[in-house]
């Protein structure tokens, strides 16, 4: 079976999830998470229609048609209004075999757009770069990458989300912002490599379909802050060998093994559910059994494990709320306590002994 590479928007997941040890080595592995799950008896519903990809890939083609004219109209107005209208932009061919050759074509590209075609625009449509995860390179491909006539660099992400009035869905602004931060990620490491080192835009450009027509429509959005908490999280990741070398010898996540085999495989390499997970991760609905199979409380969302402090399963929290277990001192303890006096209370109508909260 073919190793499935990483995308930015599994990379942005990773990044969301950097505890998770299981992800990690999966996707480093290139193991498909969709199949993979549903060998294990719990198909995802994760991932796109067909429909919505035919009509995503609609929309792009439209608003990269006659060479990007629109696209970079859009850039332009939304980025760029001090420079001179894009009349006449550069568009590069960037084909090349496989994903390495692809990288150095894109690279190359941007280093001629810097040398050969200084103050004017350029348009690099789906560029490959490379972005080194936890050890392993992952190799993305962003929609396109505008080379500015200062030389400067932005990413553009176009989604068939609608814009209403200037504004979209604020979860898929997110979600966009955030895979766009990775691919400002990679092409800053592009740009230490060059000299001088162009500037890459932390203000990605994004275009969506305006109101309910598919004209398109486009609005800047800062990158900044889920630039610097995605790099936070990668430099976090444990890299994918050090999670290798605890395996058990010759341990395979295929999915063509036996259901048994598989969950037995999936299972030597801790996971951190939280609910987060079903919106993120392919294996979610399996990972989500086993959390709630061993009373995990993080199942019950990050907040709320956050709370309990040192108590790590539903079992040790009803034992502490019954009085049974647990350091009176500690204010978890304390606090379940009494709220399951007051519980008492409002069950029987008496009125009982409750400690203050301390
Ligand atoms: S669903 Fe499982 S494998 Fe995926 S990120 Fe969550 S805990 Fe990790």
């Amino acid at each position: 079976m073919q190793a499935k590479a990483l995308d930015a928007r599994a990379l942005a997941a990773l990044a969301a999830n950097p505890g998770c040890r299981r992800r990690a080595i999966l996707d480093g592995a290139g193991v498909d998470k969709g199949a993979l799950a549903s060998a294990l008896g719990s198909p995802s519903v994760f991932g796109q229609s067909q429909f919505a990809f035919v009509r995503g890939n609609a929309f792009e083609a439209k608003v990269k048609a006659d060479g990007g004219t629109e696209l970079l109209r859009l850039a332009h107005e939304k980025l760029d209004r001090a420079a001179e209208p894009p009349t006449e932009a550069r568009v590069p061919d960037l084909t090349a075999q496989g994903p390495q050759g692809r990288t150095a074509r894109t690279e190359l590209a941007l280093r001629e757009a810097a040398t050969e075609a200084p103050g004017a625009w350029t348009l690099l449509d789906h560029p490959m770069l490379a972005l080194d995860v936890a050890g392993s390179p992952a190799f993305l491909e962003p929609d396109a990458v505008v080379v500015h006539p200062d030389g400067s660099w932005t990413v553009v992400e176009i989604k068939s989300f609608p814009m209403l009035d200037g504004a979209a869905d604020p979860s898929k602004v997110g979600a966009a912002a955030r895979q766009s931060a990775v691919y400002v990620l990679a092409l800053e490491q592009v740009a230490a490599r060059l000299d001088p080192a162009p500037r890459v835009r932390h203000r990605i450009l994004l275009v969506c379909p305006k109101d309910f027509s598919n004209l398109p429509t486009a609005s800047a959005v800062d990158v900044r802050k889920q630039r610097a908490v995605t790099a936070r999280q990668l430099d976090r990741l444990t890299r994918i060998e050090e999670i290798a070398d605890t395996l058990p010898e010759g341990t395979c996540f295929s999915p063509e093994l036996p259901a048994e085999e598989l969950t037995e495989a999936v299972e030597t390499v801790p996971a951190a559910y939280a609910p987060e997970c079903l919106s993120a991760c392919e294996l979610a609905f399996h990972c989500r059994d086993r959390s709630r199979a061993d009373g995990a409380v993080t199942s019950l969302g990050r907040p709320v494990r956050a709370e309990l402090g040192g108590l790590t399963t539903v079992e040790d929290v009803l034992a502490a709320a019954r009085g049974e277990a647990g350091d009176p001192d500690d204010p978890a303890v304390a606090a379940l306590r009494r709220a399951a006096a007051l519980r008492a209370e409002a069950l029987s109508g008496a009125r009982p002994e409750v400690a203050p909260c301390p």
